[in-house]
């Protein structure tokens, strides 16, 4: 298998610490709004890495993160805590808004067909894991207490700057969002283990600690779960770019210096999904998260298609366009199968299913070439094998692929209601002799595999 490693910024060949086993982490989502769909693009490429490690034949140990304290505004240390301007925003507690978000986040990745990680910790059960860290810090001299909080001191990190590559002046442009400096700080790019004083006082979530009542830092918390959980070789560390600088160079930084020795060898990042103004915002522009997608008729698995057209290393601009095409190509991709599905014959030729499946891994095995695994399916569909062999090799792929290529397709309740809304404004349109409006409907469905019909009895519709 061959990765695509941020910290020596070359495709590298992946070998485990253990034979056969991976222990993997994966930055997990903070809780205090939806996903939206930028985020979920990250975890789909987690979760294809996850499944082609696990195809080719390792074992992974994957553990995941939910974060519900600490992560401020800003990614440096300034700012509210995002959870809190979630519960304030909502007038809810921070534990409700987390109970909520987490579960909704959850449901978006079942859509998507995410596979859950065999170990989700919340940050705020961890408490005792971060105290016994920064606690050993101190003493080491890695971190300092000043004026109340507890800062890691970055001049004492072995390279500070290894995984981003870059130097102090260019990376804190890009991290601070309030740009008021805390004057406790010895060296700017310090960051905070452990506060107990903080501009924005009504922070729900305290636990007492030798330094006094306060909250971890966010970076401490994936530091504290993974070497809780996975011990102190870490194989692979995941997130999205924006977690280069400073969450991850923070996290290398105080648990290398915890440790004493390196921590984990391969760092993969996804890059991100944009929309038509740039950047994929929560609160300015349209929120684009999964539900709403839902709510225009797309399937949220298209959209995990949409994103395995392209690679995860290049940055993607979603567009409803990009959408309708790409509901085309699945459903038109679903029904090959289908036929292919009701004329079961021929043996199954299992030197083409040696040669495709070798075909298929060789393109994931290559930092995760999904546009070229895709191409593999086609490729089945178009040869001219039987229809057995090809059902046994797309029932291969989909272990990976997700995208239920075999599962015979049943409308659920959204769609339906949005295919009968659609019908209804048709037809006013109709009685309106607005035709062309009624027209574009009809396009408009058709766009998204939903073919209308008028009959005597009524307007009825077909899955295309
Ligand atoms: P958060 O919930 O903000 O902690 O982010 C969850 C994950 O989404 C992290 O791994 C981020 O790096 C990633 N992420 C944030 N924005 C985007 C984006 N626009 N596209 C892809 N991934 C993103
Ligand atoms: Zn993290």
């Amino acid at each position: 298998m061959k990765l695509y490693n941020t910290l020596s910024k070359q495709i590298e060949e992946f070998t485990p610490f253990e034979e056969n086993k991976v222990k993997m982490y994966t930055c997990g989502p903070t809780v205090y709004h939806f996903a939206h769909i930028g985020n979920l693009r990250t975890y789909i490429f987690e979760d294809v890495l996850e499944k082609t490690l696990n195809y080719i034949g390792y074992d992974v140990k994957r553990v995941m993160n939910i974060t519900d304290v600490g992560h401020l505004t800003s990614d440096a240390d300034t700012g509210e805590d995002k959870m809190l301007k979630g519960a304030q925003r909502e007038n809810k507690t921070v534990y409700e808004i987390a109970d909520f978000y987490t579960k909704a986040f959850f449901e978006d990745t079942d859509k998507l067909n995410i596979k859950k990680p065999a170990i989700i910790q919340k940050a705020s059960d961890h408490i005792e894991q971060y105290i016994k860290m920064i606690t050993k810090l101190l003493e080491t001299e890695h971190a300092y207490l000043a004026n109340g909080n507890v800062y890691f001191d970055v001049s004492k990190a072995n390279d500070y700057y290894k995984l981003s590559g870059k130097d102090n002046d260019e990376l804190m442009v890009g991290a601070r969002e309030d740009v008021s400096e805390d004057q406790n700080k010895k060296n700017q790019a310090d960051f905070v283990l452990w506060f107990t004083v903080s501009k924005f006082e009504k922070q729900d979530m305290q636990w007492d600690s030798p330094w006094g009542r306060g909250y971890p830092g966010w970076h401490i918390e994936c530091s504290g779960i993974s070497l809780e959980y996975l011990g102190e070789y870490l194989d692979i560390h995941c997130g999205g770019v924006d977690n280069i600088f400073p969450h991850h160079t923070n996290e290398i930084a105080q648990t290398e210096a915890y440790l004493g020795h390196k921590w984990c060898n391969y760092w993969c990042h996804g890059e991100h999904l944009n929309d038509n103004t740039g950047k994929m915002s929560k609160s300015k522009g349209e929120f684009l998260t999964l539900s709403l997608l839902e709510s225009k008729g797309y399937n949220p698995l298209v959209y995990r298609l949409f994103c395995l057209q392209s690679h995860y290393r290049k940055q993607l601009v979603f567009s409803y366009e990009g959408m309708d095409n790409t509901t085309t190509a699945y459903n038109k991709l679903l029904n090959r199968i289908k036929n292919l599905k009701n004329d079961l014959t021929g043996e199954v030729d299992e030197e083409a299913v040696i040669k495709y499946d070798n075909q298929f891994k060789e393109a994931l095995k290559n930092d995760l070439n999904t546009s070229l695994a895709l191409t593999t399916l086609y490729d089945v569909l178009k040869d001219d094998l039987s229809n057995t062999t090809k059902i046994a090799l797309i029932e291969k792929f989909d272990q990976v692929l997700s995208l239920d290529l075999l599962k015979d397709k049943d409308i659920d309740d959204e769609l339906l209601d949005y295919i009968n809304d659609m019908i209804k404004q048709r037809n006013e349109a109709k009685n309106n002799k607005n035709y062309a409006l009624a027209d574009q409907i009809r396009d408009e469905l058709l766009s998204k595999g939903v073919m209308i019909k008028d009959t005597k009895e009524g307007t009825t519709f077909e899955i295309i």
